[in-house]
């Protein structure tokens, strides 16, 4: 009946720079001595880890509503239990992954070279964590590494340091710390450790870091996978439900207070259902939150000043006009949800990511100038969300670009566990969840073993390329 509580882990400390290398070389050997690929191992990590978080369960709770003011309810739904849910689903099926596979479409000759592809692990991997989610966004990737027979560094984000501090503890006493370890740390930390040869590094975060991972990455060839940022449209059409989209959409601000990599940036809409659209905001506003989002413990907080301001900066530059929300407090962190009607797609607030509880809207006059608008302001974002009919929410899929997309919803394809999650183009690469976070941290290495008795059969592969062997 043991349960953490916050006061018995350490708070929260930056690693000492010069400690990095040596808890590198140190996951690094442990790789080397092959103690990891076992599946029984790697089995035995993430049942410890699983028990480790379900004793840590209110720490991890008490946590987020530190770092980001998350109501528990939220916290259990997108945080703790879905990473339960990860590594239970990680676990079931496992060995299931990690079997050799034989080769596909393999024709009489070469079988006899038994083909195969095994799942190796791809070796010591570095994974960077960001501030919104911090436990799903670390953890999620660190279960795909153990599951792949991977030795692994975390590094959780600084911004939300109870969060990381508990992950820290939980992981230094549930996994086996050779291979496993959470190091803290800001900017400078975070450089040293891109400095070390890594086999993979998996980092979540904003564009621009993303590009300095990229480079860093790059010198030393080492494979990225990114998860990056939003700039997401949702579209709605004038055949759209105005009832559904307002809901949906509006659901997808509140959770998190919009710090939500896949939550939509902007709204473009049939300008014949605008009216009905903001009627249904509205209304739906009044449902959620009937004593409005300030002192409402079910809404949360923006992570930080700098992050707040960042917000307000971008509210105070539009031209766009203020419809609903706008009430903002810097001392609480509170930002109210806001719509705003905007009147250009070169406004800012649909080309800067807001990754806050702005809804602009822009009303346009029909599907085609919706799409063009859309490919134009972010060709390639991390989500796309239509709403419309059958045939107007396929003509949007299939004239766009998107890392996933959730018909007539928000974001909900990145809640489904066993859908592989990541972007395309600048919304990043490579992709994870369900069976992709095992795929990610794993090489598939293919392998033929050719048996000595078909040497007489190979004869024809040897020198000297005589004329009756090209006959052959
Ligand atoms: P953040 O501040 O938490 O930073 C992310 C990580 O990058 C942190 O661990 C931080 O320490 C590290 N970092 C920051 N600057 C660095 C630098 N110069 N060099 C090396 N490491 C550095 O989060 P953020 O980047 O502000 O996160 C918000 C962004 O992340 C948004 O753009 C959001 O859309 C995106 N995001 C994407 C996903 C996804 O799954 N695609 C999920 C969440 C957030």
């Amino acid at each position: 009946n043991f349960k953490l509580k916050m006061e018995n882990v350490l708070p929260f400390e930056a690693v000492s720079i010069d400690l990095i290398p040596s808890v590198h070389q140190r996951v690094v050997d442990k790789f080397h001595t092959h103690t990891t690929r076992p599946v029984e191992y790697r089995l035995k990590q993430l049942r410890s880890l699983y028990w480790g978080l379900k004793d840590a369960e209110p720490a991890l709770l008490e946590a987020c509503k530190l770092d980001l003011g998350k109501s528990a309810y939220e916290a259990y739904l997108t945080e703790v239990g879905w990473v339960l849910n990860d590594i239970i689903f990680m676990s079931k099926n496992l060995a299931r992954f990690a079997k050799d596979e034989s080769a596909p479409d393999i024709d009489l000759t070469n079988k006899f070279m038994r083909p195969k592809i095994r799942k190796d692990p791809l070796g010591a991997v570095l994974i960077i964590g960001a501030y919104n989610f911090p436990l799903q966004l670390s953890l999620g990737p660190l279960v795909g590494a153990i599951a792949a027979g991977c030795t692994a560094v975390l590094k959780p984000s600084e911004s939300a340091p109870n969060a990381a501090r508990i992950m820290q503890h939980v992981v230094a006493k549930s996994l086996d710390p050779e291979a496993y370890q959470v190091l803290q740390g800001a900017v400078p930390e975070t450089t040293a450790l891109l400095d070390c040869k890594w086999d993979k590094i998996f980092y979540t975060g904003g564009l621009t870091v993303g590009r300095i991972i990229a480079k860093k990455a790059a010198e030393t060839l080492t494979p990225v996978a990114l998860e990056l940022g939003g700039r997401n449209p949702a579209i709605i059409t004038k055949n759209a439900d105005p009832r559904l989209a307002a809901r949906r959409l509006l659901w997808a601000k509140l959770l998190n207070v919009g710090q939500v990599c896949v939550s939509q940036n902007y709204i473009l809409i049939d300008k014949d259902i605008l009216p009905e659209f903001i009627r249904q905001l509205e209304l739906a506003l009044i449902e959620f939150q009937p004593k409005g989002a300030e002192g409402n413990s079910d809404y949360g907080k923006i992570i930080n000043e700098r992050q707040w301001k960042r917000l307000k900066d971008m509210l105070d530059s539009t031209n766009g006009k203020i419809l609903l929300g706008g009430k903002k407090d810097q001392s609480a962190l509170f930002f109210e949800p806001t719509v705003v009607q905007v009147s250009s797609p070169d406004d800012s607030l649909l080309k800067d990511e807001s990754f806050g509880p702005l809804m602009p809207i822009l009303p346009v006059d029909d599907l085609d100038e919706a799409i063009r608008i859309s490919n134009k302001v972010h060709p390639t974002p991390l989500g796309i969300y239509p709403f419309g009919s059958t045939a107007e929410t396929n003509q949007i899929l299939s004239q766009t670009r998107s890392g996933g997309a959730s018909v007539n919803d928000a974001f909900f394809h990145a809640s489904i566990p066993t859908l592989a999650f990541g972007g395309v183009g600048d919304s990043g690469q490579g992709s994870y969840r369900g069976r992709a976070s095992f795929e990610c941290f794993t090489h598939h290495r293919s392998v033929t073993t050719t048996p000595s008795w078909i040497e007489g059969m190979l004869d024809v592969r040897y020198p000297p390329f005589t004329d009756a062997k090209f006959k052959k």
